[in-house]
C-alpha cells in the first residue's frame, strides 16, 4: 500500500489534481486517499520558524528535525516565517522534496498591520466604523500577503469585561453585538472574496472560548462562566465569524468549567463543528495541547494529544504532540483514523480554497513585496483609521480644538515624544521607533514654538520588548522643568498613559491607573496651569478619576500605530472632529471590575432607597462607570428628538421600525454614532438592563437634522433561553436611543405570539 501510494502520489504530475475539473471536495478526497497516516498527521502539525531558512540546512537539534519533517511532508503549516525569500525557500522543500508535494500555509499574528501599523484593535473598535475597520484589515492583508503570508491569527473576537486583562487591546471591547459586527468586518477585510487574489489571507477567529473571562483579568487564568453567559455574551462574535465564512478558528489556553478549552469536545465538536457547521479547521493556541497536561487534565503529553484530537482540535501549534503520538494513538485504537481524516480533510480543503495546490508560490512575489510593504495607500488607511479611533472624553469650556496661531503650547510627558509606544503590542515586523510621535505631529501646526518637557519617564526598560515593563515610581527629577514649561504656556498638552508593551498577551495589570509618577506629575502641572489637555495613550481603559474631575479636556489617543502623532495633532487642532465612542466602559476604580453596561439587575436597587437598607453598591465608589460604553464627545453637539415606534407591538413575522431625529446643535460639522438599546423586561432567564441592538453613523452639518430608522424583528430579541435554545419570548421591551449606553430617550413595545 505504501509503495502504491508513492507511485500514485508521484505519478500525478506534481499536482495531484487540476483546478478546473473537480470540486474542492473531490480534490481533497483524491489527495487524502493517497496519503499515509503519518502524512495526514503531518498536515495537522504546525511549527514555528526556526533557522536561517535560506542558509545551509541545519545538521542537528530541533531545527534539523523540523527541516527533516518538512521534507517528509510532516508539516502542514509554519508560523512566524516572513519575507518572500524565506517562505519560498521552505515552500520549495515541501512541494519539491516531500512525497505528496502538499504546500504549507504560512501564518503569523498580523493583529493590526504587518509593517505599517494601524491602531490596536480596541482603538479601531472605538471608531464603530465597519467600513474603515474592514479596509484596515484589507490593507494589513495586502501587506502581509506580499511578504509571503497567507494566514493571520486574527481577529481576536473574545468579549471582555475586565480592563486588567492585558489582551483587551487586541479585542473589540465588551459588547457581543458590536463585537460581532467588527469580527465580520475584519474577516471580510482579511479574507476578501473567496481568496480570489493573492492580496487576501485566511483569518482566524480566536480564542475559542471565553479566554477574555480570565478570573481577575490575569492572563491564562481559570474561567468559570455559566452557559447563559457563554451563549448570550461570549459565543455571538464566534458564531458571526462562522457565518461570515472565517476559515480557521483557534482554541484557547484557559480552562472553562473544569475543562481546558483545547480539550473541550463540547466547544469544538458539539458547538463549533456541530451546531454551527464550521467546516474550516481549528488550530490550537501555542503549545496549548501540552497545557492540557499542565492544567492537570492529562497525565502526559500523549494523553493530552488524545484528548485534544478527540475534542476536535485539528492542528497542533508548537506542542509537538500530534506528530509524536497520534500515529500510535490510532494504532492503539484510542483515536479513530476517521478523526485524523476529518482533520486532514479540513486543512487540505482550506489549502485548496487558498489556491495553493494550483500555485504554491501564489504569495511569493518579490516584486509585489517590494512595491507593497509600507506603500502610501496603506499609510493613508492607517492615518484614516487612527483619526476615527480617537475618543474625546471631556472638553469643558471648549478648550479644544487648539488655536492654530497665537497660542503658546507646553507639551509635557514622556509619551509625547515616544515613537515606539504608539505601535502598541503585536507590532510584528514594524521597526521600533517608527511611529509619528505627538510632538512630531504637532510640529506641523506649531513649528518649533512648542516647549517640550518630558517631566517623567514611564518605563525604565531600555529594551522595549522586555517581558516585564519596569515602571518609574520614584524619579521625579524632571518635574521642576515640566512645571516651569507649563507656566510658560497658554495651554498645556500632556501625553500620559501606558507604554506599548504594558498591554498585550501576558501583560495584565492589577492597578490600571496612570503608571508610575505620571499622576503626580499631572497634579503638579495642573497646579500651575489649568488650561490643560490630557491626551491618553493606552491599550486598555484606565482609571483616571482625578483627571476626569479636574482636567478640562481629555482625549483618548490609545496606541494608534504608525500614524499616531498625525492623527492626534489633527484632532487637537480641529482638522478632524473626533467621533469615536468607547467600546469598553472606563471604571472609576479598579475594584469595580468586571464592569460592563449590559449587566443584570440584582434583587436590590442600585440607588440608595428608603425601603432597602442593603442596596447593591460599593460603599466607597459610585456604582456607575467613569465613562460608559458607547460614550464619546465631538466638537459639536447632537440633539435627539422625536423617538417613534411604527407600532406598539409585533409578532413573529412582523417588525417594528424605531425612528429618531438627530440634529447637529453645535457650530461645526460632525459625525455621531446613533445607538439603539433594548431591555427585555422579563425573561425565562434574567436579562441585561440593556443591550446594544443597532447603531448607525450620521454626518451632520451645523443645524442639520436626519431621521435614523432601525428595524426590530424577531431575531433582534432572540436570546438563549431557559429552554436552551435561541428564541424570542413574548413580553414587554423598552427601547433606548442616544449617543451612548446611558441614552435616556425611551419608548416601549410588546412582542406577542
Ligand atoms: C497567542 C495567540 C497567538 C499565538 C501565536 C499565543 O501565545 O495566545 O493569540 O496567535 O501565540 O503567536
Amino acid at each position: 500500500l505504501f509503495a502504491a501510494g508513492i507511485v500514485l502520489g508521484c505519478s500525478a504530475q506534481q499536482k495531484p489534481i487540476s483546478k478546473q475539473n473537480a470540486s474542492i471536495e473531490t480534490k481533497v478526497d483524491s489527495v487524502l486517499k493517497l496519503m499515509t497516516l503519518e502524512e495526514k498527521i503531518g498536515q495537522m502539525n504546525q511549527y514555528n520558524g526556526f533557522f536561517d531558512v535560506t542558509g545551509p540546512a541545519p545538521k542537528d537539534g530541533q531545527a534539523a528535525q523540523k527541516y527533516e519533517h518538512i521534507r517528509k511532508g510532516y508539516v502542514g503549516s509554519m508560523l512566524n516565517v516572513t519575507g518572500v525569500k524565506d517562505v519560498r525557500a521552505l515552500q520549495k522543500i515541501a512541494v519539491e522534496q516531500s512525497r505528496m508535494k502538499i504546500p504549507m500555509i504560512f501564518g503569523s499574528d498580523v493583529i493590526h498591520g504587518y509593517q505599517t501599523i494601524s491602531p490596536i484593535p480596541l482603538a479601531e473598535s472605538a471608531s464603530w466604523d465597519l467600513q474603515a475597520i474592514q479596509n484596515s484589515a484589507k490593507m494589513a492583508a495586502e501587506e502581509a500577503s506580499a511578504v509571503g503570508l497567507n494566514w493571520t491569527f486574527a481577529p481576536m473576537v473574545d468579549v471582555m469585561r475586565d480592563a486588567r486583562w492585558g489582551r483587551v487591546m487586541e479585542g473589540a471591547g465588551e459588547d457581543p453585538f458590536l463585537g460581532s459586527k467588527i469580527a465580520v468586518a475584519r474577516i471580510k477585510g482579511f479574507q476578501g472574496d473567496n481568496f480570489d487574489d493573492a492580496k487576501t489571507i485566511l483569518a482566524c477567529a480566536k480564542h475559542f472560548a471565553a479566554y477574555g473571562f480570565a478570573e481577575s483579568g490575569r492572563d491564562y487564568n481559570t474561567v468559570d462562566v455559566g452557559e447563559s453567559t457563554l451563549q448570550n455574551i461570549i459565543f455571538p462574535p464566534f458564531k458571526a465569524s462562522v457565518d461570515a465564512g472565517v476559515r480557521t478558528f483557534m482554541n484557547a489556553f484557559n480552562e472553562i468549567d473544569g475543562v481546558p478549552a483545547t480539550g473541550s469536545r463540547w466547544l469544538q465538536r458539539d458547538i463549533l463543528k456541530g451546531a454551527w457547521k464550521f467546516d474550516g479547521f481549528v488550530v490550537s493556541d501555542w503549545g496549548s495541547i501540552n497545557e492540557i497536561r499542565i492544567h492537570g487534565n492529562a497525565k502526559d503529553g500523549k494523553q493530552a494529544a488524545e484528548i485534544a484530537v478527540n475534542a476536535g482540535c485539528d492542528m497542533d501549534m508548537e506542542a509537538y504532540l500530534y506528530i509524536e503520538h497520534l500515529a500510535n494513538l490510532v494504532r492503539e485504537g484510542k483515536v479513530s483514523e476517521a478523526l485524523i481524516d476529518d482533520a486532514a480533510r479540513r486543512i487540505l480543503r482550506v489549502k485548496f480554497e487558498l489556491g495553493l495546490f494550483d500555485d504554491p508560490y501564489k504569495y511569493c512575489d518579490e516584486a509585489r513585496e517590494k512595491a507593497t510593504v509600507g506603500k502610501k495607500e496603506i499609510h493613508e488607511a492607517a492615518l484614516d483609521m487612527a483619526k476615527k479611533s480617537i475618543v474625546l472624553l471631556k472638553n469643558e469650556g471648549n478648550l479644544l480644538p487648539l488655536k492654530k496661531s497665537g497660542q503658546k503650547i507646553a507639551l509635557i510627558g514622556a509619551l509625547a515624544d515616544d515613537k515606539t509606544s504608539p505601535l502598541g503590542n503585536w507590532r510584528n515586523a514594524s521597526k521600533d521607533g517608527s511611529a509619528v510621535s505627538v510632538r512630531e505631529g504637532m510640529a506641523r501646526y506649531t513649528g518649533n514654538s512648542v516647549v517640550y518637557e518630558k517631566g517623567a519617564t514611564v518605563s525604565l526598560n531600555t529594551d522595549v520588548f522586555a517581558r516585564e515593563v519596569k515602571v518609574n515610581t520614584t524619579d521625579k527629577s524632571g518635574f521642576a522643568q515640566a512645571v516651569a514649561a507649563a507656566k510658560s504656556g497658554d495651554v498645556v498638552v500632556m501625553v500620559l498613559g501606558e507604554v506599548g508593551y504594558q498591554s498585550g498577551e501576558g501583560r495584565s495589570r492589577a492597578d490600571i491607573g496612570l503608571p508610575g509618577v505620571q499622576q503626580e506629575l499631572l497634579e503638579e502641572v495642573y497646579k500651575v496651569n489649568k488650561n490643560l489637555v490630557l491626551v491618553l495613550q493606552n491599550g486598555r481603559p484606565l482609571t483616571i478619576p482625578w483627571a476626569a474631575e479636574h482636567v478640562p479636556a481629555i482625549v483618548e489617543g490609545w496606541h494608534l500605530g504608525t500614524q499616531s502623532g498625525h492623527a492626534i495633532a489633527q484632532v487637537l487642532y480641529g482638522d478632524y472632529n473626533p467621533s469615536g465612542k468607547l467600546p469598553m466602559s472606563f471604571p472609576r476604580h479598579v475594584g469595580q471590575l468586571p464592569l460592563y453596561y449590559n449587566h443584570k439587575n440584582t434583587g436590590r436597587p442600585t440607588m440608595p432607597s428608603p425601603d432597602e437598607v442593603f442596596w447593591s453598591h460599593h460603599g466607597d465608589v459610585a456604582h456607575t462607570p467613569q465613562y460608559p460604553f458607547g460614550f464619546g464627545l465631538s466638537y459639536t453637539t447632537f440633539g435627539y428628538s422625536n423617538l417613534k415606534l411604527s407600532q406598539s407591538q409585533f409578532s413573529k413575522a412582523g417588525l417594528i421600525q424605531v425612528s429618531v431625529t438627530v440634529t447637529n446643535t453645535g457650530k461645526v460639522s460632525g459625525k455621531e454614532v446613533v445607538q439603539l438599546y433594548l431591555q427585555d423586561l422579563v425573561g425565562s432567564t434574567t436579562r441585561p438592563v440593556r443591550e446594544l441592538k443597532g447603531f448607525e453613523m450620521v454626518e451632520l452639518a451645523p443645524g442639520q437634522s436626519k431621521t435614523v430608522t432601525f428595524a426590530i424583528d424577531e431575531q433582534t430579541i432572540q436570546f438563549y433561553t431557559a429552554n436552551k435554545k435561541w428564541e424570542a419570548e413574548p413580553g414587554a421591551f423598552k427601547v433606548f436611543v442616544g449617543g451612548s449606553s446611558d441614552a435616556n430617550l425611551e419608548a416601549s413595545f410588546d412582542y406577542v405570539r
